[in-house]
């Protein structure tokens, strides 16, 4: 409603009507997830948000900043570089959660702020190879397959010690934990046990010597079990944006 008396034209009223549209959205999915952390009893504001703008325009991902948001996944490169071209002025941080190809690794590197989906020992060597000099360390999560699904990208549980590794081993990438798309369910009991398998690896890793904090698990239908599990980052496209277009 707050948006109202600064539109004047019905163009505008229609932009005002999006945008509180946008506000409910946004805050309903915060609530979600304070809710979800009280229910888990962890502190609310334990788990940070992505907002993921894939195939959205730039307008929106513009909305979303002027709400606050700053954190925005993307999965398509060429996608996500015409975006951050378009809006360069903004201060936001870039985070690839899209399949890796290797051809695409230097594009990767000197744009985004985090790459979520790193699977193989290749990509890691090539991302902190390409990394500019003159910006900071690569964040890095590991993709890990944590239902061993045929068709799904990620490593499988047993690699994902061996990649963490050389993740560590290398100069300009920081390794900050794990991401997962765990098997599409709706069963609540096989939701829950797929990410308690993914906090189980994440805390292997800790207690392994690796300093992780990122455990980026949870979207539009099960952030609330990510977030009981132990998940530090929800990423969420659907139920924050709207239905994506085709
Ligand atoms: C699209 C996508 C999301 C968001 O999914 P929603 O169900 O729209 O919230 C999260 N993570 C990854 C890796 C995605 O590709």
């Amino acid at each position: 409603m707050v948006y109202i008396a600064i539109f004047d034209t019905i163009d505008n009223a229609k932009t005002c009507c999006n945008m509180n549209k946008q506000l409910e959205r946004l805050n309903s999915v915060r609530e979600r997830i304070d809710r979800a952390c009280i229910a888990a009893g962890r502190p609310p504001g334990d788990v940070s948000l992505l907002a993921v703008s894939k195939r959205h325009p730039a307008e929106k991902i513009m909305t979303l900043n002027k709400m606050g948001l700053v954190s925005f996944g993307e999965n398509q490169l060429q996608e996500a570089l015409e975006k951050q071209k378009e809006l360069s002025t903004l201060q936001l941080q870039w985070h690839f959660i899209g399949t890796v190809q290797s051809n695409k690794t230097r594009a990767l590197a000197e744009n985004f702020q985090w790459v979520q989906s790193v699977d193989r020992e290749k990509i890691l060597k090539r991302l902190s190879a390409q990394r500019p000099e003159n910006l900071e360390a690569l964040n890095i999560c590991l993709q890990v397959n944590i239902d061993r699904e045929s068709q799904k990208a990620g490593a499988m549980p047993e690699d994902i010690p061996k990649l963490a590794e050389l993740a560590g081993s290398l100069d300009n990438i920081r390794l900050r934990g794990l991401m997962a798309l765990p098997r599409q369910t709706n069963d609540p009991q096989e939701q829950h046990n797929s990410f308690k398998k993914v906090k189980n690896l994440f805390d292997q890793l800790n207690s392994g010597g690796y300093d992780i904090d990122t455990l980026s698990m949870g979207m539009s239908h099960d952030l609330e079990v990510a977030i009981f599990e132990g998940s530090t980052m929800v990423r969420i496209g659907t139920d924050l944006l709207g239905k994506r277009p085709e």
